[in-house]
């Protein structure tokens, strides 16, 4: 059943008819253009579309073209021929369905930063062993009240966030999107909040936020995109709470936390959750010893069993042993923290060197005149890629590419430095909060090359 509709209660009740009644369940970003849902409705081949009723005709046409499916519509506020259908049914209660734990419970399509989206098939007992594992690991209880400002198109907001406090039995205030104050006026009810990390950043922007507005509160979590130290510092500054980041990704659900009870360590997602193993390997599944670099592996229950129509693919996405390559590129230390240094994908090779962008992000990012970074790495002559750094500034600030440069020479080896600044308004990002470095490759991708 693929599901592209806005965010309500009503949606939230088609995820859990579709756990009971046996369907798999697909939600699409509701920021996905025709072009998209073409494509994900073509690969998936859907039995049902529900959509938002201002996009049916659009969307018949694909779901009746690609998956010979039937359309349903669903609007905000629980209105459509969805509800139309159920009341002429008299809104009759089927049983629920029995299903074995390996059954596809659901099928998420991965943000795809490159190449086409790939679905995650997620089982039943992938969803249930890491609802479960969250629940112990951040301890909630029926008391428990739970604002809920994510999307729920995504694995942050409809898994993690809504397991949680569904098999906790706890209640949640339910809003439709993040609005800033929409949520310091709801923050006083709740007692947990989860977020990406603009979320905090967006907080931390203006008045409001203070020990006040989070006297109820037990527990803040972050994910899906690095946690910048200086976001989880002024937070506790201001309300003396220490954000909880962890770390997980669509395929495998989470696979690391920090700890509740121990040290929150900025920069860093923590430890391997009860029923996750982790461990870093070299580009032949060689297990590298604690604090090097390298790829990170998971496996355990919470792990995915391939990507729909694409056994070779999925096949090449496990080491021996289940041990699933999620691409992420990591470092664990001495006390056993997990540090993220980034995406394999994004790693630069300079000159026949590993440049992760991580660290050259995090000097830049300490710059008194910067406010974030990223870097990336683009076709280079001589070298075959080299590092360009994107500086956002702080308002009122300035900052010359050259002395941006002369400081990283001072603090990095040659061939780490970037080739070239520039300072830009803002990073894009999607609605995750990630930084889309494949449309800032595709941007500066001449940034190196002789002028022709
Ligand atoms: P998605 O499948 O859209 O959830 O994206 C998963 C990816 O997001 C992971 O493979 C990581 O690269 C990134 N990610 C998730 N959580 C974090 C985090 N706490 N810090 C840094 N990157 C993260």
């Amino acid at each position: 059943m693929a599901v592209q509709v806005e965010k309500s209660p009503e949606a939230l009740l088609v995820y859990l008819a579709c756990l009971r009644g046996g369907f798999a369940f697909m939600p699409m970003n509701t920021a996905y253009r025709m072009e998209e849902v073409d494509y994900l409705v073509g690969n998936a081949e859907p039995a049902l579309v529900i959509c938002d009723p201002a996009r049916e005709d659009e969307i018949a046409e694909i779901a009746g073209r690609r998956a010979g499916a039937k359309v349903l519509t669903l609007d905000a506020n629980g209105k459509g021929s969805l509800a139309d259908a159920l009341a002429a049914h008299g809104n009759a209660q089927l049983p629920p369905v029995s299903c074995a734990p390996e059954d596809l419970a659901a099928i998420l399509y991965t943000s795809g930063t490159t190449g086409k989206p790939k679905g995650a098939m997620l089982s039943h007992r992938n969803l249930a062993a890491n609802g479960l594992a969250l629940r112990e690991a951040w301890r909630f209880t029926a008391d428990e009240v739970l604002l809920h400002a994510l999307p729920i198109f995504h694995a942050h907001g409809l898994f993690v966030a809504c397991h949680c406090a569904l098999l906790s039995g706890a209640r949640m205030i339910w809003l439709g999107k993040f609005d800033r104050d929409r949520v310091l006026a709801e923050l006083p009810r709740a007692t947990v909040f989860m977020g990406v990390p603009t979320f905090y950043t967006r907080l931390l922007a203006g008045g409001g936020l203070d020990a006040g507005a989070v006297r109820n509160m037990r527990l803040f979590t972050s994910g899906s995109a690095p946690l910048l130290t200086e976001t989880f510092e002024a937070f506790r500054e201001r309300t003396g709470h220490a954000i909880l980041e962890r770390y997980g990704m669509t395929e495998t659900g989470m696979n690391t936390s920090n700890p509740y009870d121990g040290e929150r360590r900025a920069g860093t997602v923590g430890f391997a959750l009860p029923g996750t193993e982790v461990r870093v390997t070299d580009d032949r599944d060689n297990v590298l010893p604690q604090g090097e670099t390298g790829g990170l592996q998971v496996r355990g229950a919470n792990v995915f069993s391939g990507y729909w129509r694409m056994p070779e693919k999925s096949a090449e996405e496990f080491a021996e042993g289940r041990w699933f390559r999620t691409g992420d590129v990591a470092r664990i230390d001495e006390d056993g923290y997990v540090h993220l240094v980034g995406r394999a994908k994004d790693l630069i090779i300079s000159g026949g060197f590993n440049v992760y962008p991580k660290e050259i992000e995090e000097i830049v990012d300490d710059m008194a005149e910067v406010d974030e970074s990223a870097v990336i790495g683009v076709p280079h002559a001589d070298f075959g890629e080299a590092g360009v750094a994107l500086v956002v500034l702080r308002a009122g600030k300035t900052l010359d590419e050259e002395t941006l440069l002369a400081r990283l020479k001072e603090r990095l080896a040659n061939y780490k430095v970037p080739k070239r600044a520039f300072f830009v308004a803002e990073l894009p990002r999607n609605t995750m909060g990630k930084v889309q470095k494949n449309m800032l490759r595709d941007e500066y991708r001449d940034a190196c090359r002789p002028a022709a």
